[in-house]
C-alpha cells in the first residue's frame, strides 16, 4: 500500500545482486498491467529470485504467520485477486505479518503480506482492493523497475569508469536495494490503485472498498494528529479517493451508476499460488 512504513533495514546480500546484473539480459518487453512497452534489465526468473531473499529477510525481522484465521483470510482473498491479475508469470504467495498498524506490502516475484491490524479492521472487499494493490505493483513490475533505476546508474557508474573497483560495485548494488525498499513513486501508487479496484472488481469484490479503506485510513491519521514520514513522499489519499472514483465511475460502471458484471473467472485459475517455504 502507498500509505505505510516500509520495513527499514531490508539488505539483499550484494553479491546476489552482483550475479543478478551480470545474469540479467537487456530487452523490451510489453508490461502486462499498463500495455506500456518498457526495458526489462531483470527476467522474471530473476525477479523471483530477488523475492526469495526479501522473503526471508521479512520472516527474519517480522513475525510472519502463515496458518491461523486471520493468514487464511488474506490467502484465499489473494488467491481470488491472483487469479485475476494481469500477470500469470510469477508465483504468488500470501502472508500475514502480526502488526497493529493497518499495513501491506509487496515484494518482487508475487510475494504480498498483509498485516493483521489491517485484516482485523478491514472487511473483504477492503481486503481485496489492498490486496490487489499489492498484486498491482507486482503485476505491473515497479518494485523491479525501482531496483532496475538503480541497477542502471550503477551499470552507468561502471561504464563512466573503467577502474571501478569491486567495493565500488558493491556500493552500487547495495544502493539499487535501499532504492527497492524505499518505496515507490507516487506514479507507482496511483497505478497500482487502479489496478487494485480492477482486480478486486473482476474477482467480485466491490471497487468501492479501496474508497472506505482510504475513509478508513484517514481517520487513523486524524487521530495520530501527526502525518507518519512516509507519507510525505506518498500522493494524498483525497487525491488517491478522487482517483479511484474516477476509474470505477468511467471503467467499471453502467451508465445508470451501477457496477458492470466482471468477465467470468479463468477455468481452474491457470494462476500459480505456491504455499510460503
Ligand atoms: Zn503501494
Amino acid at each position: 500500500m502507498g500509505t505505510e512504513r516500509r520495513p527499514r533495514a531490508l539488505r539483499l546480500p550484494a553479491l546476489l545482486l552482483l550475479l543478478l546484473l551480470s545474469l540479467s539480459v537487456a530487452c523490451t518487453q510489453v508490461n502486462p498491467a499498463t500495455g506500456k512497452e518498457e526495458l526489462v534489465l531483470i527476467s522474471t526468473e530473476a525477479e523471483m529470485r530477488i523475492g526469495l531473499s526479501v522473503d526471508r529477510q521479512i520472516r527474519t525481522e517480522f513475525k510472519v504467520r502463515d496458518d491461523g484465521p486471520a493468514a487464511a483470510r488474506v490467502k484465499s482473498v489473494g488467491v481470488r485477486i491472483a487469479a485475476v491479475s494481469d500477470r500469470q508469470d510469477v508465483e504468488y504467495r500470501f502472508a500475514l505479518v502480526a502488526a497493529k498498524d493497518m499495513n501491506a506490502f509487496a515484494a518482487p516475484g508475487g510475494f504480498v503480506y498483509a498485516t493483521s491490524g489491517l485484516v482485523a479492521k478491514a472487511d473483504d472487499d477492503e481486503l481485496a482492493c489492498v490486496i490487489g494493490h499489492e498484486c498491482g505493483h507486482i503485476a505491473a513490475r515497479h518494485g523491479v523497475k525501482t531496483l532496475q533505476a538503480g541497477m542502471l546508474a550503477s551499470l552507468f557508474t561502471a561504464l563512466l569508469d573503467e577502474n571501478t573497483k569491486k567495493k565500488e560495485y558493491k556500493a552500487a548494488a547495495q544502493a539499487a536495494v535501499t532504492l527497492l525498499l524505499l518505496g515507490y513513486s507516487r506514479r507507482h501508487e496511483y497505478e497500482a490503485d487502479l489496478l487494485g479496484v480492477r482486480y478486486a472488481w473482476r474477482a467480485g469484490y466491490d471497487p468501492h472498498g479501496m474508497v472506505s479503506f482510504f475513509r478508513k485510513l484517514k481517520k487513523v491519521e486524524q487521530k495520530r494528529g501527526s502525518f507518519p514520514e512516509f507519507l510525505s513522499t506518498h500522493p494524498d489519499l483525497d487525491k488517491r479517493i478522487r482517483a479511484v472514483e474516477k476509474v470505477i465511475r468511467a471503467e467499471l460502471s453502467n451508465p445508470d451508476g451501477t457496477l458492470k458484471k466482471p468477465p467470468a473467472p479463468p477455468e481452474g485459475g491457470g494462476v500459480r499460488v505456491s504455499e510460503p517455504s
